[in-house]
């Protein structure tokens, strides 16, 4: 299903261009218009999912080895040194873009890319909590 009023159902399937780096039936992948780095790049599906809830399971795992063969290509092509990749799950994760898309992002010896966290501490109480919620 394509959703209109989504401009990543658009980019997907070509009708808005954009700098396509990779193409397959379920699939294309763009350079990101605001890259972190040099490289950036989105994989989008192209059938509408707004997140990875709704996201198909076969699309899914798809898209991880898209992910591995893209980012590899990149990795060799751009001689980077490692790359994140991040997928954005909701306002508050940062998701702007509500059409599933996973970031990968090009990372440099040295560069001021910032995906990363302070860590805190895992509690009792919260370990407690979240192990129930799985039945453990
Ligand atoms: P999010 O924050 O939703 O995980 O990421 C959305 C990303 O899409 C951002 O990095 C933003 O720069 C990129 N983006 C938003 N609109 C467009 C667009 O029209 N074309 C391209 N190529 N990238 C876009
Ligand atoms: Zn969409």
């Amino acid at each position: 299903m394509k959703d209109p009023n989504c401009i990543f159902c658009k980019i997907a399937n070509g009708e808005i261009p954009a700098a396509t780096v990779y193409e397959d039936d379920d699939f294309r992948v763009i350079l990101d218009l605001g890259p972190a780095s040099k490289g950036h790049a989105l994989i989008l599906p192209k059938e509408h999912a707004a997140n990875l809830f709704e996201l198909p399971d076969e699309i899914a795992a798809k898209a991880l080895v898209v992910a591995k063969k893209v980012g590899k290509q990149l990795f060799d092509g751009l001689g980077c040194d490692g790359f994140n990749l991040v997928q954005n799950n909701g306002e508050a994760a940062g998701q702007t873009v509500f059409h599933f898309h996973m970031h990968l992002i090009p990372r440099y010896k040295g560069d001021t890319v910032n995906v990363g966290w302070k860590p805190g501490e895992l509690t009792e109480e919260t370990k407690a909590q979240v192990l129930g919620i799985f039945g453990k």
